[in-house]
């Protein structure tokens, strides 16, 4: 307490210190203003009207430039007034897409420097994509010739250097301003659309460079649905002010600020608009607009760097970042620096639709206040000067829209200019980063990447491609078998060759990463390694013989094979690939009676795996064959048609209802969940964590209530928003006339105060008592075990573990239980810090029964002689080593007192043993989590609980995690199906995993 109270006073002190040394700073820059530099200003005549409000909306002439602190009129082309209404950077006023859209309309039609596009796919909620492209007059009418140019670069195989120097002398530099993909961050919206005015109509040697020798390309809203959403919150709070207001809850359809984490996945439209329009225009920068942190950082970061980009892009990075910081503190604008924000590691930012094709990707984070009202603010860290910001931001400040618009305006026509005064350069090196991805496969390697014909879950692997595909990426395939030093390949395996442009986007989402946990604390992920993530096999292969194998160039896209077998009449078997179409295949056919395997069988000489689909001719309709081979042809499944339906014991697989369970806290990560189960066909009733505390009958609606990741503690799910008493108006987020794009919202509450509640967890209880099945996700294992609903599991905390959005290697504990089905021995998963959770022995009770871990190997070591290898025991000195007195045989009088089998938790999938903990990523302290549960199966009543520690859904990279996810679903009510009985005090593990366990 005392602690916290000597900070509160000393930092209070340290900011009034501050305070009056920032006043002094602001008399001397303004009575001192540089001078700033020559020959910028314009002589046309100026729109006097709007330049007084540019003038008078900054809160101090430090923040204000002369590129930006005026604007020329014109007596054809609209000012964003002339159209809106109001000058940009107003206080009060933010733009909605249709009128941000009106104005580049308008602008278009009056000016033959602007031109509008469309981007090819709409948004999740129907809305269009703009692309603007300005330009001198004479470039627009040749823009085809210029994206000729520039697709010509991007692939020197068709080129010399003759030919290529001539293209770069001919061409223009693409600059590519993408505004606000994060909706929140209001001022690039308004902020571009005065850019596009002053880049079309301005006559200064600044704008005229610019304009003569860069292609300037702005997509105006990128989260085109969360800046409507945006808009309308913020009018709300404007209208609501001295009330609670929510936040945005929902941006796009399925996530928020994730929007900007989707680069190697490509789930949402605006992902794959802005890859598409990159392949179309190959753009020689992609500059993302962020709001943040002050007053401007312009990105390199702090590192590591992503090992797979050319080093070349790294120093374009900073020569940008560093000219724009020189030009901007040159005229006396504080704040602007780069380093260290962000460390520059993980390709799953949009921007890498630039970054990792051998362009320039590139951010701001400006300071916003996160609407269009003028504001004191207060810097804290980044006001401290440092080796990378010697002239930091202000600690106190006034803050206006128009100071945003002001820094992000001013400092991208600086690095518009620059490009446009070396565009010879930058089309240079963009050439030469594109050979030298071209060369990659003989000089640093690997040669190739082969995903194996042999593969057997070609749909996955179909899927895999078709992503590589969409990021540019060319896939031949073999046309006979071939043997290299890396491996045999059959006839028809998959080849992604790394002597093609796009070389090293392919090798980053490939390979596999590795994060020293000493470096700067990641920003992102770690690891992401997609073979594996999606259970797919993908061979690194080294030999560059493979270069010489006659292959073929695929075209669009990789569809697998459906097929059908055999000719009998008594059932169709499809084997249980592990594959998210074979839950498809299930609820595609909801008419038809399926059965599952409990164990693996054969079929003549095939091998078909537990959990394997038994469909009897007997009690389905007669045109059951016909359906079933419709589907499975579309789903690319093979079934065969048998005339004795296989003996094994099977049980039936009915059609749950599912219900996908949000809070009002935050619907991020979720998000990612309604993203599969809606691309994959799978039904469910999307309902908040207050509609279930007011459900006292939950068995009656569901068979599944999967809860959705949250990342917070039970006690603040119960909780919810924080409510303050009755005299507290309710906090609707809700369509009203003030919000009606919150129509569109996947859901909406006339209070988004409390949670989930003590009722709603029991009536989870209830529920799941009476049979249903309760499923949480990474943390929030915590509700039924920190509210009783389960015993026998706990969260344990991690001490040394560092595991930060990390690949790793998972073991399956029990293959007999229905969550393995269609899995081999072992598993990749995503994890990311926590839970671990802990079995207790036999069940019950708090910590382990092994050695302080539940079977972990050395977890919980005493600090002693020795090694952690478990040959070289610890021995405590002066009596009989323990590993040397006998085992005493169980004692059935002891055993009667444990609680039954059946009602023990099972662990279904268990982390990896240490030393093959870490497939990708970070990974410190795996001894914490290594023979910990990753998926446990907890019964309760008459349902279950299954807990997963690894997220098996995650920013659409996790497709090989998928089918835990839908095993536990579909098998929902026969789960206990394969559970072994009466193993003793361990924990119900099937024997495979101590086998794996004790080599
Ligand atoms: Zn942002």
């Amino acid at each position: 307490m005392n602690r916290f109270i000597l900070a509160a006073i000393l930092s209070l002190a340290l900011c009034v210190a501050a305070s009056a040394q920032a006043q002094k700073t602001k008399t001397n820059q303004n009575s001192t203003k540089p001078s700033q530099p020559a020959a910028a200003k314009s002589t046309q005549p100026m729109d006097t009207e709007y330049t007084d409000s540019i003038i008078k909306n900054t809160t101090d002439k430090m923040f204000l430039t002369e590129l930006v602190d005026h604007l020329p009129a014109s007596a054809t082309v609209p000012s964003p007034a002339k159209i809106l209404g109001y000058p940009i950077g107003t206080p009060g006023k933010l733009t909605y897409t249709a009128d941000i859209y009106r104005y580049f309309e308008a602008l278009a039609k009056a000016s033959p420097r602007v031109k509008i596009f469309y981007a090819p796919e709409k948004s999740e909620e129907g809305r269009q994509q703009m692309l603007i492209v300005v330009s001198d007059e004479a470039n627009i009418a040749k823009l085809s010739r210029y994206k000729e140019i520039t697709a010509k670069l991007a692939d020197p195989r068709t080129l010399n250097d003759d030919a290529a120097k001539q293209l770069i002398s001919e061409g223009k530099a693409f600059y590519w301003a993408s505004g606000s993909i994060h909706s929140p961050e209001t001022g690039s919206c308004e902020m571009l659309m005065e850019l596009a005015y002053r880049l079309a109509v301005e006559d200064s040697p600044t704008i005229n460079a610019i304009r003569q020798n860069d292609i300037v390309m702005i997509t105006p809203a990128l989260e085109v649905d969360g800046h409507d959403a945006m808009v309308d919150l913020y009018n709300y709070r404007s209208a609501n002010k001295g009330k609670r207001a929510p936040g945005l809850i929902y941006w796009g359809k399925y996530v928020a600020h994730d929007n900007n984490r989707d680069g190697l996945g490509m789930a949402l439209a605006l992902s794959r608009n802005q890859m598409a329009t990159f392949l179309e225009y190959h753009p020689t920068i992609l500059h993302d607009l962020h709001e943040s942190v002050p007053f401007l950082y312009t990105s390199t970061g702090t590192g590591p760097y992503n090992a797979w980009l050319d080093p070349i892009v790294v120093d374009e990075w900073q020569t940008l970042a560093y000219y724009e910081i020189e030009e901007m503190t040159k005229r006396g604008v504080p704040g602007v620096w780069t380093h260290g924000f962000y460390d520059g590691w993980a390709p799953n930012y949009m921007f890498y639709v630039a970054n990792g094709h051998n362009s320039i990707g590139r951010f701001y984070e400006t300071f916003g206040n996160g609407g269009a009202d003028t504001q004191d603010r207060v810097v804290r860290a980044e006001s401290n000067r440092d080796w990378f910001r010697p002239n930091p931001p202000l600690p106190r400040v006034k803050w206006s829209i128009r100071n945003n618009i002001n820094m992000q305006e001013s400092a991208i026509l600086l690095a518009m200019n620059y490009v446009a005064n070396n565009k010879d350069k930058y089309l240079s090196n963009f050439y030469l980063k594109s050979e030298r991805s071209v060369a990659k496969a003989k000089t640093e390697g690997p040669a190739a990447y082969v995903l194996p014909s042999s593969e057997t879950r070609p749909v996955e692997q179909a899927e895999l491609l078709n992503l590589l595909k969409l990021q540019g990426v060319e896939v031949q395939r073999l046309n006979k078998d071939i043997e290299t030093k890396d491996g045999k390949f059959g006839a028809g395996s998959y080849v992604v060759r790394m002597d093609q442009p796009y070389s090293r986007m392919a090798d980053m989402l490939l390979d596999t990463q590795y994060y020293n946990v000493n470096d700067p604390r990641p920003y992102d992920d770690t690891g992401w390694t997609l073979g594996p993530l999606h259970n797919v096999k993908t061979v690194r292969v080294k030999d560059i013989a493979i270069l010489d194998a006659p292959m073929t160039l695929t075209n669009g896209n990789i569809t697998p094979q459906g097929k059908t077998e055999g000719q009998g009449m008594a059932g169709i078997v499809v084997n249980h690939t592990g594959e998210s179409a074979i839950a498809q295949l299930r609820f595609r056919l909801p008419d038809v009676k399926f059965t599952a395997a409990e164990a693996p069988f054969k079929i003549g000489d095939k091998n078909f795996n537990a959990g394997s689909y038994i469909i009897r001719a007997e009690g389905n309709s007669s045109d059951v064959w016909d359906k079933v081979k419709r589907e499975v042809f579309a789903l690319g499944l093979t079934a065969t048609a048998v005339d004795k339906v296989p003996d094994v014991a099977t049980h039936a697989i009915s059609v749950p209802r599912i219900a996908l369970v949000h809070t009002w806290i935050n619907t991020q990560d979720e998000g990612w969940y309604r993203v599969e189960l809606d691309r994959l066909g799978i039904p469910y009733t999307y309902i908040s964590d207050q509609s279930i505390g007011k459900m006292t009958n939950l068995r009656d609606k569901f068979d599944v209530i999967i809860f959705g990741p949250v990342r917070t503690s039970a006690q603040n799910i119960v909780r919810g928003n924080a409510s303050y008493g009755d005299k507290e108006a309710p906090i609707p987020w809700k369509k009203s006339d003030l919000t009606p794009n919150f129509a569109m919202a996947p859901d909406q509450t006339d209070d988004i105060r409390g949670g989930l509640g003590l009722r709603g967890i029991a009536n989870i209880k209830d529920f799941v008592d009476a049979g249903g099945l309760f499923i949480t996700v990474a943390d929030n294992a915590s509700l039924p075990i920190d509210f009783a609903i389960t015993s026998g599991v706990t969260v344990q905390d991690a001490k040394q573990l560092q595991a930060r959005g990390s690949v790793l290697n998972t073991v399956f504990a029990d293959r007999r239980s229905p969550i393995a089905y269609g899995y081999d021995d072992k598993l990749t998963v995503y994890f990311n810090q926590s839970p671990i959770l802990n079995v207790a022995a036999g069940g019950f009770g708090g910590g382990g029964g092994f050695g302080g871990g539940d079977n972990a190997g050395n977890t919980g070591r005493p600090s002693g002689r020795g090694t952690t290898a478990a040959d070289d025991p610890d021995i405590p000195q002066g009596r009989t080593p323990d590993y040397l007195i006998p085992p005493t045989p169980p004692d059935p009088a002891a055993a009667a007192l444990q609680p039954p089998p059946e009602t023990r938790p099972r662990i279904v999938l268990r982390f990896a043993p240490e030393k093959e903990l870490l497939a990708s990523g970070m990974l410190a302290g795996g001894s914490e989590l290594a023979g910990k549960p990753a998926v446990v199966d907890v019964p309760v009543g008459k349902g279950h609980v299954v807990m997963f520690a690894n997220n098996p859904i995650w920013r659409h990279e996790t497709h090989g995690s998928f089918s835990l996810l839908w095993n536990a679903i579909l098998n929902y009510d026969n789960l206990n199906a394969g559970r072994s009985t009466g193993r003793g005090n361990r924990p119900d593990a099937g024997e495979e995993f101590y086998e794996q366990m004790d080599h």
